[in-house]
């Protein structure tokens, strides 16, 4: 095969995937709209990829991969009610609302993906208040298959469906987001042993706006974390502090423990150990979106699945089961998460209380059996993969998790009835 002229070869931010593809790079709407106008009308592909922070391989192009990153402009602040392009990142949305005095209500571990992609798989973030930030979607404006420049708001039949389209309905070129004042948390984090953690959720989850823990594999011990609004930004964290917690020793120690575990993989559960007693409480203040992302610079690959929230006890058992009979070693901690029902067809959360469960494995170390046998626990129990997290489901397993799923193909029918937007991802999701 020829490798057309403009083609780049892409990589994913966790390494697992990779494409070469012809690029295209439009620098407005218009340009968008003529670009697909012009992939529709001689049989070709477009996959847009944002900021390319997916471990599945849903945002990997075969044929043309379309940057938005040009179109990242901030287009109007109405009230709560903010405009901006899609191709913005959650790193630079949350500068333009921190400068109007604005927030989300609330995000995801990190803020390096575009708002498209970002909505487009439902990532969500902690909170039995809040679902995915899909929800907090007001109005959106997408280019679909026939070069068209349509609006959708909650009048429209689609909307549902748009508002978390896994990148299959169209170009999203502009979001409106629905979003609140500016908020200051307070971060309570501690150490605790997992039947502690999972004895107080039941009063945590709803007493507190955002709850989360961290569970070490081969131990009983994990963090907490409870985020609570507070009025008073009055006890910030010291810069030493947070640069020994969020970037030494969870990026640069973590890095190293890391790789002695992957070279020596004995010693994972000795080092976990280690990792878990190490843990210490801090108790800070600071800007909603400072609370809620940090960064991470140590690559992993991870598989996020959710399920009702009640079914949380069951999951956890198992996975002990799961780590005993693996032939091989767990060193990343198991991320559990919490949030409400919304609306939106294919979102995790759809139509009920969740809890997440994130299965991690450090670059490079093996992980299929354990996320495998991960899914084989979380199937039965009505479990939803995260659209951006490795799974292994396909359109006749998923059909029955999203009481909405046909819905959401009608409207795939009616607005790419050639698929123009699809990959090999969206062919085994969603169906052909
Ligand atoms: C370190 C790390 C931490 C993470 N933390 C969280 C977390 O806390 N919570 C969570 O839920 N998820 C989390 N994720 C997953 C991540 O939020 C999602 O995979 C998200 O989709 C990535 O956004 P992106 O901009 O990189 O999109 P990509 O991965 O590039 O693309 C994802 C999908 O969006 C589509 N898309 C992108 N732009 C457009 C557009 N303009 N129009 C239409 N479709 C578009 C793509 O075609 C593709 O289908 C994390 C991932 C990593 C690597």
């Amino acid at each position: 095969m020829t490798t057309p002229v403009n083609s780049r070869r892409w990589t994913n931010w966790g390494l697992n995937q990779e494409s070469v593809a012809d690029v295209l790079t439009p620098g407005s709407v218009d340009e968008v709209a003529t670009q697909v106008k012009q992939a529709g009308d001689s049989g070709r592909r477009v996959k847009v990829v944002g900021s390319g922070h997916s471990f599945t391989s849903i945002a990997v192009a075969d044929d043309q991969r379309m940057y938005v990153h040009r179109l990242n402009h901030l287009i109007s602040v109405d009230g709560p009610l903010v405009t901006v392009q899609a191709g913005m990142t959650l790193s630079a949305l949350n500068r333009v609302l921190a400068e109007n005095d604005l927030a989300m209500p609330n995000l995801g571990d990190i803020d390096a993906q575009t708002v498209a992609g970002a909505v487009s798989t439902g990532t969500h973030g902690t909170g039995i208040g809040h679902a995915t930030l899909a929800s907090c979607v007001e109005s959106l404006t997408m280019v679909t298959a026939d070069g068209t420049i349509r609006r959708y708001t909650a009048a429209s039949p689609e909307f549902p469906a748009v508002r978390l389209g896994l990148g299959a309905l169209g170009v999203i070129v502009e979001v409106t987001l629905r979003c609140v004042p500016a908020f200051t948390l307070l971060a309570e984090e501690r150490p605790m042993t997992l039947p502690d953690m999972l004895a107080g959720l039941d009063e945590w989850i709803p007493q507190d706006d955002h709850v989360e823990f961290f569970w070490y594999p081969y131990t009983d011990r994990g963090q907490l974390k409870r985020n609570r609004r507070v009025e008073l930004d009055d006890r910030p964290l010291s810069r030493f502090r947070g640069w020994l917690d969020d970037e030494f020793l969870s990026n640069t120690v973590w890095q190293g423990v890391c790789s002695l575990g992957r070279r020596v993989p004995g010693t994972v559960p000795a080092l976990n150990g280690i990792a878990a007693r190490a843990l210490s409480a801090r108790s800070y203040t600071g800007r909603s979106h400072e609370v809620f992302c940090t960064s991470r610079r140590v690559k992993f690959t991870e598989m996020e699945y959710e399920v009702p929230r009640a079914a949380l006890p069951e999951v956890l058992a198992a996975i002990t089961r799961i780590f005993e009979e693996l032939p091989f070693r767990v060193q990343f901690p198991v991320e559990v998460r919490f949030t409400g029902p919304d609306d939106v067809w294919l979102s995790h959360g759809h139509g009920r209380e969740s809890a997440y469960i994130a299965a991690h494995q450090y670059l490079g170390a093996p992980y299929e059996p354990y996320f495998r046998a991960l899914e084989a626990v979380c199937t039965p129990l009505g479990g939803r993969p995260h659209w951006g997290k490795l799974h292994y489901r396909d359109a006749e397993s998923l059909r029955p998790a999203y009481p909405r799923f046909d819905d959401f193909l009608a409207v795939r029918n009616e607005l790419d009835p050639r698929r123009v937007f699809t990959n090999e991802y969206l062919t085994r999701v969603l169906g052909s």
